[in-house]
C-alpha cells in the first residue's frame, strides 16, 4: 500500500459524536452530513461507525452519494440536501432516498412516479429562510405543503430549512430566520398538516443556537473534529478525525543557496538537510501550502522548502535533527501535528474544504483507538 495515507481516526469520531449527543436536548435525533465522501473521509466506514455510535440519519448531496451507502447495506434514513432532477425521481424510489423538495412541480412529478410504482416518498419541505440557495419562499411554503398532503404518493416526512451564517459572529440573523420558520410551521399545523420532523441546525447552531435544535440535527464539520469557523468559542472539545500521514523518501545534505523545488522558489540559507516527502497537490495536498506550510516529524515541526510538487515535496529539515530516511511525517491531523484548521488558515479557506480536497489515490486506513 501507499505510504501516503489518510489515517481515520473512528475513536474520534466516535467521541465527537458523544459530545455532540450531551449538547443536544434529550430525544433530540442526529443526521450526519456525510456528503462528498464524509467531507472526504470516507462515506461507507464514517456511516457504519456513526449508525453504532447512536446517529440516527445520514445527509447526502446526490443520489449517488446516496445509492454508495445503499448499496453498502446501510438501511438508516438518508436526506438528499441538494435538490434532484426529475430524471432521478424512480431513483428516489428505488433507494428509498428522502428528497428535500422546495415546489409543487417537483411534489406532482413523485406523485406521478409514486402512482406508476404504487409507492410512497417521503418527502421534506426545505424552505428558504435567508441561506439564498435553495428551498420555497416562505409565502409559498403552506400551499406546497397542502400540496404534499394532497398527494397519495408523497407523504410529508418533515420540514426543514438551514442557516448561512456558519461563520458569523453574531447570532441575530439566524434568530429572525427561526422565527419566520416558527410561523411557518404554526401556520402549517394550523392548516391540520403534521410537518412531520422539524429540523435546521448545522455544526454552528447545535453550538450557538440550542433553541434551533427542533426535532433533529444535521452536523458534519463538529463531527469530524473542526469548528465550523475561527470566530466560534472553543468549547465542544471535539477532536480531529483525519490523520494526513506520509514517508520520507530521500535525504540530501545541501550547501548554502541550493535552490530547492520548481521554480527555484527556496534557496538554502545556509548548510543544511533537505528531505523530500512522497505527498503533492495530486494527493489533495495544496500547492498554496509551498514555502508555508509545516510538517510535523518525530514531534518536531519543519517548514516546506520551496513549491509542493503533484506528488511530492521537501522540507528543511537542519543539520542536527536526527531524522531518518523512511520516517513518518504527519502533514494534518490532531495536534501537535498541524491541524486541518492551520492548513486551511494558510490557504485562505475553511477546514471543510482541506479534508475534502484529499484525493482518491490517497488510501483511507481506518483505526478505532
Ligand atoms: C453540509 C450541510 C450541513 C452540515 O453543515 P456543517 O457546517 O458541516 O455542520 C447541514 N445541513 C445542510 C443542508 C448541509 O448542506
Amino acid at each position: 500500500m501507499r505510504t501516503t495515507q489518510a489515517i481515520i481516526h473512528l475513536d474520534n469520531l466516535i467521541h465527537n459524536i458523544e459530545i455532540v449527543k450531551k449538547q443536544i436536548p434529550p430525544g433530540v435525533k442526529i443526521c450526519m452530513a456525510v456528503k462528498a465522501d464524509a467531507y472526504g473521509h470516507g462515506a461507507i466506514s464514517i456511516s457504519r461507525a456513526a449508525i453504532d455510535a447512536g446517529v440516527q440519519c445520514l445527509g447526502v448531496a446526490a443520489v449517488e452519494e446516496a445509492a454508495e451507502l445503499r448499496d453498502a447495506g446501510i438501511a438508516c434514513p438518508i436526506i438528499l440536501f441538494s435538490l434532484p432532477l426529475p430524471g432521478e425521481i424512480p431513483a428516489l424510489f428505488y433507494y428509498r432516498i428522502i428528497p428535500v423538495v422546495a415546489s409543487k412541480e417537483f411534489v406532482l412529478l413523485c406523485n406521478q412516479e409514486g402512482k406508476r410504482n404504487n409507492s410512497i416518498l417521503d418527502v421534506h419541505l426545505k424552505i428558504d429562510t435567508g441561506m439564498g440557495r435553495i428551498g420555497c419562499h416562505p409565502e409559498d411554503a403552506a400551499a406546497i405543503a397542502q400540496t404534499i398532503k394532497e398527494c397519495r404518493y408523497v407523504n410529508m416526512g418533515g420540514i426543514c430549512t438551514h442557516f448561512p451564517g456558519s461563520d458569523l459572529k453574531d447570532n441575530s440573523f439566524a434568530h429572525s430566520q427561526v422565527r419566520l420558520f416558527d410561523n411557518i410551521i404554526q401556520q402549517i399545523k394550523e392548516n391540520g398538516i403534521d410537518p412531520g420532523i422539524i429540523h435546521a441546525a448545522n455544526s454552528r447552531a447545535i453550538i450557538n443556537m440550542p433553541e434551533a435544535c427542533y426535532d433533529m440535527v444535521r452536523p458534519g464539520i463538529l463531527l469530524y473534529g473542526y469548528y465550523p469557523s475561527k470566530e466560534q468559542k472553543r468549547s465542544f472539545n471535539v477532536k480531529p478525525v483525519m490523520e494526513l500521514k506520509a514517508k520520507i523518501s530521500f535525504i540530501k545534505t545541501v550547501p548554502p543557496d541550493t535552490p530547492i523545488s520548481y521554480g527555484m522558489t527556496y534557496r538554502t540559507k545556509r548548510m543544511t538537510k533537505i528531505a523530500t516527502i512522497s505527498v503533492g497537490y495530486g494527493d489533495g495536498y495544496s500547492r498554496l501550502l509551498s514555502n508555508r506550510g509545516e510538517m510535523l516529524i518525530k514531534g518536531k515541526r519543519y517548514p516546506i522548502a520551496g513549491r509542493v510538487c503533484m506528488d511530492q515535496c521537501m522540507v528543511d529539515i537542519g543539520l542536527t535533527s536526527d531524522i531518518a530516511l523512511y520516517d513518518d511525517v504527519t502533514l494534518f491531523g490532531p495536534p501537535p501535528a498541524p491541524t486541518a484548521e492551520e492548513i486551511a488558515d494558510i490557504m485562505e479557506t475553511i477546514p471543510y474544504e482541506v479534508t475534502c480536497l484529499i484525493t482518491k489515490r490517497v488510501p483511507r486506513t481506518y483505526v478505532a483507538a
